[in-house]
């Protein structure tokens, strides 16, 4: 019996046969590539401005920066995340400020916010958290109040779109004042590794253009371009965030199969919302009526008196490949007592956080189930059943 595996990219002779046009071309780094991949992608989330970066974590740096976080300040963002996220806050010398998610969609709870901001606050940063949108109208609506920026953690949201009232637009549109993306292999489309920032400030596109080519004030593109000779200046700290014109032209390839995968990656997730619901005790992600999300991942949450450890080996023992629910970054080491949560000093209980309940229960009892656009409706039908039988024999006093 093969293995299932959790995830797996959809790469094919195209995405091939664009690297090798671009090698071949004889320029690999950014170049016309990146720039015809950032008109792309901006046309697709119908943002004035992209600028394609090195990684997800690159661009984060980059937008924090941008909107003037420093040393001293504060973010208000999630601790359920991937770790970069609040990486991308200590970069700049700031605080992480966390506050809890919402179960079943696991994503920010906007009526924390309030308490968390204080007068040290200089961004909120969300998550649209495995790919699900989270709530940006209200979110939006405590950033204008407090006349905060909002950066949107997009990582997994590629494809995914909300209603705001004003009918549906894709993520990265962006809603807030810059999104971040990701193309690592474990997103929705990926180019080895890689990121994109959108915005509609044109102001915020020049830093970023600035700061991922080591603070260099003309691009390689604009000087090789030019009939006279252009002698550069470096008016700012810059960093070397660059994508590859060879990563940029496999992202235009997967840009185009984009809304194929995302139309399977939906179906699935229905197949799934439909094949589990009638198992006892498991719950279900929920998709608000305002978003849609592209299923980046599928995770579920065990009955609390079930093992989660328990639940993955033996789903690894039928050889299908799932993982735990997303970490929590306020139990991880490195992080010290470089956090905190609202009201609090910083630091904490790494193992227990009164204020992030809801976010440690969704790390020790959610699983990400196997889905990708190649998985075959066969395969799922096997991990639906093969976990309702799992979850059967481990109810206790079954
Ligand atoms: C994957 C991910 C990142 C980091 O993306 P990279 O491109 O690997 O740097 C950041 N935030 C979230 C929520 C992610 O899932």
């Amino acid at each position: 019996m093969s293995t299932i595996p959790v995830a797996l990219p959809l790469l094919g002779e195209e995405e091939a046969q664009a690297a090798r046009r671009a090698i071949l071309s004889g320029w690999v780094t950014q170049g016309p590539e990146v720039a015809a991949f950032e008109s792309e992608f901006a046309v697709f989330v119908g943002a004035a401005h992209a600028k394609a970066v090195s990684s997800c974590t690159a661009a984060l740096h980059m937008a924090l920066l941008a909107v003037g976080v420093g040393p001293g300040d504060e973010v208000v963002t999630v601790s359920h995340s991937f770790v970069a996220t609040s990486n991308a806050v200590r970069y700049c010398g700031a605080l992480p400020v966390f506050v809890d998610i919402e179960p079943g969609t696991w994503n920010m709870d906007p009526s924390q916010l309030d308490r968390a901001i204080t007068a040290r606050t200089k961004a909120i940063l969300c998550v649209h958290q495995l790919g699900m949108p989270c709530d940006l109208s209200a979110i939006l609506a405590v950033a204008r109040s407090k006349g905060l920026p909002v950066v949107e953690d997009a990582a997994c949201a590629i494809g995914s779109e909300v209603n705001l009232g004003s009918g549906w637009e894709p993520i990265g549109k962006p809603h807030g004042d810059i999104a971040c993306f990701s193309f690592h292999p474990r997103k929705v489309i990926t180019t080895g590794d890689g990121g994109m920032l959108t915005t509609n400030s044109p102001e915020f596109d020049r830093q970023f253009a600035l700061l991922r080519q080591h603070g260099m004030s003309v691009s390689d593109l604009a000087r090789h371009g030019s009939g006279k000779v252009v002698f550069e200046s470096y008016p700012e700290l810059g960093y070397n965030y660059r994508m590859t014109d060879i990563q940029a032209a496999v992202g235009r390839e997967q840009l185009k199969r984009l809304p194929g995968i995302i139309a399977r990656r939906r179906e699935l997730a229905a197949r799934y919302q439909h094949g589990l619901s009638a198992i006892p005790g498991l719950r279900l992600p929920l998709e608000p009526q305002f978003a849609t999300s592209n299923w980046q991942s599928y995770c579920v949450g065990l009955p609390e008196d079930i093992s989660q450890r328990d639940v993955l080996q033996a789903l690894l023992d039928e050889s299908i490949s799932a993982r735990r629910g997303v970490m929590c970054v306020h139990r991880e080491h490195p992080m010290g007592s470089a956090w905190r949560c609202p009201g609090d000093e910083p630091g904490g209980d790494p193992l227990c956080c009164a204020q992030l309940v809801e976010s440690e229960k969704a790390q020790d009892h959610g699983i990400i189930l196997p889905l990708y656009p190649q998985m075959a409706d066969a395969d799922q039908e096997r991990v639906i059943v093969t976990l309702a039988r799992i979850l059967k024999e481990k109810r206790p006093g079954c």
